[in-house]
């Protein structure tokens, strides 16, 4: 087994993402400068509605990182004090069998009946007669908790530098050695991608483009009443939690670019449904209403490990990347700094994108 604990390491991006691997890199005695093109968490991580939702419909080779997911954030409350997650469960409820085959829900979901749904929101005006309720699932401020991890990394040492963008890499036959930012260059031992959909780009001036979709949904934040939900609902006609205070939240799906499908648009629309569903609205006000883009692998599954063909790159992007932020962030440090292989990211490396291009050298 290696060591690289001591080797320098670029992360690009401050993310939900990069701050994850930032801090369990640093945690492990890596040398970590983390670069930022903007500020910290102004990607898609603050455009989040932030659920640690480990359910998912299908097949799903992921199945041992979404399973961890929960008592990984669990892992990090304790490390981080500032880093809060609501545990409030999540109860799910609407979409007919036959539109959701086979989706595995994790050990703690349960079906409730009516009254049971009305303990847990005394709110809902018209309460299904069943839902599913995974108790265990929760969410959190994810600009919050992206600040938390990076203060947890430079507790540890790490160096963080905002509004520096990376422009490409310094390569020195096929290994990189460091990248060009719009401040100058930085020299590394090892670069890590968690720059979330400028990924492609990065990686195209490398000649080996990794397909990463720019996936757009709609994230609300409404002035509300406090305590007007008390769990996570998910139901055909709204998804919404309590944020902080008296801030309700809302993510919904992105339709078209038309004037009656722009954010604001459907924020007052999810605003009437809302109202339609929960007692005691009496005003809600759309405060945030805006487009985040999701870096969605095109195949699905999240793109973890060493970039093949040339060496001293490693990349992390997936989605749902909250979910999977605390879990992945610590295989991948562990991979990086002991040189130990995690079997349960196996199914994301990136060599799969290059199949067709012959041998391609691994060293990293
Ligand atoms: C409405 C909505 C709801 C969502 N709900 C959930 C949910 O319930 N649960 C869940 O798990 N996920 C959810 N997601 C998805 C989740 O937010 C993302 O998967 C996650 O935030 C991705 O984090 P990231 O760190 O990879 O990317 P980002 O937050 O985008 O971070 C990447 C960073 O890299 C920086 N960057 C890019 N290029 C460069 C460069 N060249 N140089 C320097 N810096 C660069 C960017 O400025 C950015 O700050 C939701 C997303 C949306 C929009």
């Amino acid at each position: 087994m290696g060591n690289d604990a001591g080797k320098r390491v670029v992360v690009v991006g401050a993310g939900i993402v990069g701050a994850s691997l930032a801090y369990h890199l640093a945690g492990q005695g890596a040398q970590v400068t983390l670069v930022e093109g903007e500020c910290i968490a102004s990607g898609v991580t603050g455009r989040s509605f932030a659920w640690i939702n480990t359910s998912h419909s299908g097949p799903d080779p992921v199945a041992a990182l979404r399973g961890a997911a929960i008592q990984e954030y669990r892992r990090l409350e304790t490390e981080l004090p500032e880093l809060k997650v609501r545990w409030t469960g999540a109860l799910s409820y609407g979409v007919p069998p036959d539109e959701s085959p086979a989706v595995s829900h994790p050990p703690s979901t349960s079906q409730v009946s009516r009254a049971q749904i009305l303990e847990l929101e005394p709110n809902l005006k018209h309460p299904p007669r069943q839902a599913l309720f995974a108790a265990e699932e929760g969410a959190l401020d994810a600009v919050q908790a992206t600040h938390a991890l990076i203060a947890g990394a430079e507790a540890h040492g790490a160096k963080v530098l905002t509004q520096t963008r990376v422009l490409g890499f310094i390569t020195q036959g096929a290994k990189v050695t460091g990248l060009e930012t719009a401040k100058g260059p930085i020299e590394a031992d090892l670069v890590v991608l968690a720059a979330g959909t400028g990924i492609s780009q990065l990686t195209e001036t490398l000649n080996l483009p990794l397909p990463i979709a720019a996936s757009p949904s709609i994230f609300i934040r409404y002035q509300a009443r406090p305590d007007l939900v008390r769990t996570l609902i998910s139901n055909p006609a709204m998804e919404v939690r309590q944020g902080a205070g008296s801030q309700l939240l809302a993510a919904e799906d992105y339709l078209d670019d038309t004037p009656e499908n722009q954010p604001t648009a459907i924020a007052l629309r999810t605003a009437r449904a809302i109202q339609d569903e929960l007692h005691g609205v009496t005003s809600i006000v759309p405060e945030v209403a805006c487009i985040g883009l999701r870096p969605i692998p095109v195949d699905g599954r999240p793109i973890v490990g060493y970039l093949p063909g040339i060496a001293g790159v490693y990349v992390c992007v997936m989605h749902p990347g909250v979910t999977l932020a605390a879990i992945v962030g610590r295989l991948a440090s562990e991979e990086i700094v002991h040189d130990e292989a995690a079997s349960a990211l196996g199914p994301c490396r990136p060599e799969r994108f290059f199949q067709d291009q012959g041998p391609l050298c691994k060293k990293h």
